[in-house]
């Protein structure tokens, strides 16, 4: 009896024991399928980081690598350009203001009607000068596949894209079928190049419309105007002209939304601007911490 009672709690303990082996398996065998799993979006993310530099995207993979395999698994499905929490919103006058605790200092610098002669010149001293900015593109711009090209080339750079209407036409004179095709028309073959629509929309002359505004509000473009600019003046067109009415003018106020274009003059004294800027203790608006609609 006593014997019995022993086998069948030795069996017991040992079916037990069994149970306790398989329970601690378990976990081991999810842990290597969610590792896999983890590796199927890498070629994705090597895709989406062409032309980002090779070199962050691989530091991109390394530390997803580092990660434990429930947050690689997250963190790999998303595309390689985080979206920063808007720090900035729209005020008064087309300028900029902090949502919280930001820089008020700060003024962003858009280029329009780009990218014609100087956009990716003016792209690439700005990227040195390590200065964020808008170009504003303007359709009858990237008609050619030379073209397309350039704008290709300023996003790359890390440059923000804006819609800055197809023809470059005076919105009010035209129809809501018309103003369609220039503003919705150009972020269809804005994305067809760089493989986004953009978040930004400025009216050639400034003259927006109430159909205007609706159309880039249901893009999800924020519409702009600016606060000053001079490059269209003639007085102005020399880079030392243009460089110092840019940065010494009295509307130079905290939040400034500078206008310039895809100038020659402008081109030659982008550096000096930069540098006047951040001499009065200006910080250049990252425009990817500008709220969008
Ligand atoms: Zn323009």
């Amino acid at each position: 009896m006593l014997k019995r009672m022993i086998s069948g709690l030795l069996i017991l303990f040992f079916l037990a024991a069994c149970g306790g082996v398989d329970s601690q398996e378990a976990p081991e065998e999810t842990q290597q399928s969610e590792e896999t799993e983890t590796e199927q979006p890498e070629p994705e993310t090597e895709e989406t980081s062409k032309g980002e530099g090779e070199d962050t995207s691989q530091e991109e993979e390394s530390d997803e690598e580092a990660k434990d395999s429930e947050s690689a698994d997250e963190t790999s499905a998303q595309p390689e350009e985080e979206p920063k929490e808007p720090q900035y919103k729209l005020g008064a006058n087309w300028s900029f203001e902090p949502i919280a605790d930001a820089n008020p200092q700060v003024a962003l610098i858009t280029i329009d009607d780009a990218p014609d002669k100087y956009g990716v010149e003016m792209a690439k001293t700005l990227k040195e000068m390590n200065a964020p900015a808008i170009f504003f593109v303007n359709g009858h711009f990237i008609d050619t596949e030379e073209e397309k090209e350039k704008l290709k080339q300023i996003h790359e750079l890390g440059f923000a894209i804006g819609n800055h209407t197809n023809s470059h036409a005076s919105l009010p004179d035209l129809t809501e079928e018309q103003q369609k095709q220039e503003i919705v028309g150009l972020n269809d073959q804005i994305e067809k190049v760089i493989g986004e629509r953009p978040k930004f929309f400025r009216a050639p002359f400034g003259q927006n419309t109430d159909y205007s505004k609706q159309l880039a509000k249901e893009e999800g473009m924020l519409v702009m105007n600016w606060t000053y600019g001079y490059d269209w003046n003639e007085e102005y067109m020399s880079a030392d002209a243009i460089a110092d009415i840019m940065v010494n003018t009295e509307l130079l106020n905290h939040g400034a939304n500078l206008l310039m274009h895809d100038r020659e003059w402008t081109y030659n004294g982008l550096t000096q601007i930069v540098e006047g800027l951040r001499n009065k203790d200006y910080e250049l608006l990252d425009p990817a911490l500008i709220q969008t609609p």
